[in-house]
């Protein structure tokens, strides 16, 4: 059992209505969450939302303008940056140009009084985990991207903080890099052991990293959930659309037949039906919300789906690993559909202008409210 879903687990971090004004402007808006021991925890949002200001009240360089911030059952008000059991990774990084690599990386211990031995032993392991030993001896400018960033992590971990909080640590990398360096961030958290809580704004980086996400809008956590609940059950349009895309069609609840809800959607021209425990009254306006790789596309109807509407294809594009479609259904709904092209030859891809069966289970789709 996960921590987050086991009653007796105390959180790590707790934010108890947590909110920060600027002037008039209120950037964080009563976040209240848990974190717990050991967790990856992303807070994902568009620029603005108030991701990066929710860290830096976590590190105690914003104050709150209300609310407590508690870690390991203590309430950190009051508290400096480095009075804090946190430490924090900068998106810049923010390495002394003028030192080298190991001394980077010691110089938060030298600060502290450890003694010579420990500072190089502690140095020496960390190196390893972010694999630089053989650079320990170059400067900043002597560093690719990639390798600039993992010292700014193993600078941050040497201290050994309870927790981490790393803001855009993979923004400064390319796409490739960064998609490479998401695993290996992953692995070194593990093997460390620490808290991460880590601000993006990049819903498959977010996917990719964490034990759960936050999702924040205009300064509030909209929904928090592992990867598979954010992307399979979200709870609003906003949650729905920010991570993948979806078919949102609108329609009215014409009844419930045990675990299924009837929807009708007269931009489908069908009545459809959704595995959804999605409390709404007969009469009730809803959205009927499909994932486009959830709709089986095909010339010709096959067994075993709930749902089946008619549509002609209007455009397609060729990404690669998938092929998306734009089609209209006849009751003139635009539907995006898309297809995985493991194993289909281009024979099978139908073109712009034919006719195909769109079919989806009940279990397929999710409800939303209007
Ligand atoms: P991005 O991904 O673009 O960095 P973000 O989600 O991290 O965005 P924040 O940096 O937390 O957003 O900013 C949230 C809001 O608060 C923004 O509208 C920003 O302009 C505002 N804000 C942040 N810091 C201050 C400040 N010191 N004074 C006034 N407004 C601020």
């Amino acid at each position: 059992v996960p921590p987050w879903a086991d009653p007796e687990a105390q959180p790590f971090l707790r934010l108890d209505g947590v909110s920060k004004s600027f002037g008039g402007f209120e950037a964080v808006r009563g976040v209240t969450l848990d974190i717990y021991r050991g967790e990856l925890f992303c807070l994902l949002g568009g620029s603005g939302c108030g991701k990066s200001t929710l860290l830096r009240m976590l590190a105690g360089f914003e104050t709150p303008s209300a609310g407590r911030v508690l870690i390991d059952g203590e309430d950190q008000a009051g508290r400096a940056p480095h009075d804090r059991p946190t430490n924090m990774m900068f998106q810049s990084y923010a390495l002394f140009p003028h030192m080298s690599v190991e001394k980077n990386i010691a110089y938060g211990l030298k600060r502290d009084g450890l003694p010579r031995a420990e500072i190089a032993a502690r140095v020496a392991d960390i190196l390893a985990l972010v694999q630089m030993t053989p650079f320990a001896r170059r400067k900043p400018d002597q560093l690719s991207g990639g390798q600039r960033q993992r010292v700014a992590l193993a600078r941050a971990l040497v201290k050994r903080p309870k927790l981490l909080l790393l803001d855009e640590p993979l923004g400064a990398l390319d796409r490739k890099l960064r998609e490479e360096t998401q695993f290996e961030l992953k692995k070194i958290q593990a093997e460390v052991g620490i808290t991460f809580v880590v601000v993006t704004h990049d819903q498959e980086e977010a996917m990719t990293l964490s034990s759960r996400i936050g999702v924040m809008n205009a300064g509030e956590i909209v929904q928090v959930g592992t990867p598979h609940e954010i992307y399979e059950q979200p709870h609003s349009r906003f949650v729905a659309n920010f991570i993948g895309s979806v078919n949102c069609i609108e329609g009215r609840v014409t009844g419930r037949e045990g675990g299924h809800l009837r929807i009708a959607c007269p931009d489908l021209g069908a009545e459809v039906t959704v595995e959804s425990g999605f409390e709404a009254g007969a009469g009730e306006k809803v959205a009927l919300a499909l994932r486009p790789e959830k709709i089986a596309m095909g010339r010709t109807a096959r067994p075993g789906f709930e749902n089946m509407v008619t549509g002609r294809v209007e455009e397609v594009a060729y990404m690669g690993n998938l092929t998306i479609f734009q089609l209209r259904t006849d009751g003139g709904a635009r539907l995006r559909v898309t297809q995985s092209n493991t194993t289909r030859t281009d024979a099978d891809v139908p073109r712009i202008g034919e006719n195909v069966q769109l079919q989806w289970t009940g279990a397929a789709g999710f409800v939303l409210g209007a």
